[in-house]
């Protein structure tokens, strides 16, 4: 009988712990414990129900495009569960000049592919249309080293644009700075349309073609989350897996390669094992491998990460009835508020408020901001009020209000990430028995997170010689 450890109880480990137990239950002689530190298992994804609303605490859906969340739900039964965002409401704004001004029609992430909504919107300046325009013509680029998003971005459309667009973009996704990130890690289709095309225009337009001659029947919601929440794939992946191999509480301090197999030491116990899945962030990577592999530890220590804050607020209909339309809006950091994002999730996902109630859910932190989480809950509400009467006129006193903290959960990509990856690699490959998953490595979503889980379990199994044993 062959025995794995996982570390870490989001969905990555749960995701890794789920490939392993499909095979267990196959026949497959092996058993894995799954360690998490925390009372609870799901890591970011915490779903609470306030008042009839459902309350997302971290992730409220996924991106429909990457399917590797939304196959794992399939698999668990959550099929009929899966729902999609109310796209005929979608419609983001962008707090510029004081104002909300909505994003326009064909902007694909930061790239214009559609020239009168972009000519007539008051949210660009004549200068960075000029600029839209002239990236037409941009000439094909020549592979260099890496560069941040706000370089490339800067490149094609001007400084408007990283400061409009691309940087509370980031800051939306990877609670990150366009100025920090690279380009590469983050943005690999734009680095490789800019090889092949240049323009960056002309190359979305050039996918758009392609993927729309494919398409059978009408396009996918962009977002995919779970009638019930988010935390409905944590509970449905428990369920599935064996009880007793479930250790909450159990914080793991080292890991240490012995006898051509792993101590784990938590706590007081230590437990060997055949093989080890670390499938927490990588700061906690590095400091459980610190006495396994000094340079391992180091170059996972060396991923920072940024700290987030999300607060959920309910309102009455009244309120819902004056609210803007549309998904939400996105805050530059020069319009000078410490909000980065709203979202009125009412019409992103109407079933998740009863039709009486408004939910807007707000956005803090970032690599800028770490501060926020040293301020208590009643400051922060105090900011994120004050902040929506500004920018939204928002006064009523909310009927609910609920705030999370996030410290050190989003992994940021920054210049040369691509290339500390490969040597953590091939540190890791000089470690037999040991696999790596988790949001610090090639995608911060849920799903990429459920494929880095499911890989890092397949390859141990593999390496035990038992992956094509179903
Ligand atoms: C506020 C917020 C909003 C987000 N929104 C979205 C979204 O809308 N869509 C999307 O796709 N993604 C979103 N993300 C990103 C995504 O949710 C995360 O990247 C993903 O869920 C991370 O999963 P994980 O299992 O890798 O890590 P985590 O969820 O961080 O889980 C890691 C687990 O490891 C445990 N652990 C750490 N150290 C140890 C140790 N020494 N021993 C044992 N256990 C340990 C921790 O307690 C934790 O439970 C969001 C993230 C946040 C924070």
């Amino acid at each position: 009988m062959k025995r794995i450890a996982i570390i870490g109880g989001g969905i990555s480990g749960l995701s890794a712990a789920y490939t392993i137990e499909e095979k267990r239950q196959s026949g497959t002689p092996i058993e894995y414990v799954l360690l998490e530190s925390s009372p609870r298992l799901g890591g970011v994804l915490v779903t609470d129900r306030v008042d009839g609303c459902l309350v997302e605490a971290g992730p409220d859906s996924f991106i429909t495009e990457k399917p590797w969340a939304a196959d794992l739900c399939r698999k668990i039964g959550l099929g009929d569960q899966l729902i999609g965002s109310n796209d005929s409401e979608r419609k983001t704004y962008i707090l510029a000049r004081g104002k909300l001004v909505v994003m326009p029609d064909g902007l694909m992430f930061m790239v214009p592919t559609k020239i009168m909504p972009t000519v007539l919107s008051p949210l660009f300046s004549w200068r960075t249309k000029m600029r839209m325009a002239a990236e037409w013509f941009h000439p094909p680029h020549k592979a260099s080293e890496d560069e941040t998003v706000a370089g490339m971005v800067e490149r094609h459309y001007g400084s408007e644009m990283v400061d409009l667009l691309a940087d509370p973009l980031l800051s939306g996704v990877y609670g990150g700075e366009a100025s920090q990130l690279s380009v590469r890690a983050v943005l690999p289709r734009f680095a490789d349309m800019e090889l092949k095309y240049g323009s960056l225009g002309r190359a979305m337009l050039a996918a758009r073609k392609k993927i729309g001659g494919a398409a059978n029947g009408p396009p996918k919601p962009l977002f995919t989350s779970l009638k019930d929440g988010m935390q409905a794939m944590v509970d449905a992946l428990v369920a599935r897996l064996d009880p007793n191999a479930l250790k909450t509480s159990s914080p793991v301090q080292s890991v240490i390669q012995q006898d051509n197999g792993w101590t784990v030491s938590a706590g007081y116990q230590t437990d060997q094992f055949d093989a080890v899945i670390i499938a927490t962030p990588t700061h906690a990577a590095a400091a459980v491998l610190q006495a396994a592999d000094e340079n391992l530890s180091r170059d996972l220590g060396d991923i920072k990460y940024s700290s987030s804050v999300t607060v959920t607020l309910g309102y009455d209909e009244k309120v819902r009835a004056s609210l803007p339309p549309g998904f939400g809006f996105l805050v530059p950091r020069s319009a000078g508020h410490r909000m980065l994002a709203a979202t009125f999730v009412h019409n992103k996902f109407p079933h998740r408020a009863p039709e009486n109630r408004a939910i807007v859910r707000c956005f803090l932190g970032g690599a800028r901001d770490e501060q926020i989480l040293q301020s208590s809950e009643e400051e922060i509400l105090q900011i994120v009020r004050d902040e929506l009467r500004q920018i939204i006129g928002l006064n009523a006193e909310p009927l609910f209000a609920r705030v999370y903290k996030w410290k050190s959960a989003m992994a940021q990509y920054s210049v040369g990430h691509l290339e500390r990856l490969q040597r953590i690699e091939l540190l890791r490959q000089k470690l037999p028995g040991l696999a790596l998953a988790g949001n610090g490595y090639s995608g911060i979503g849920v799903p990429d997170c459920v494929r880095s889980g499911a890989e890092a379990a397949g390859k141990i199994l593999a390496e035990m010689g038992m992956w094509s044993a179903a």
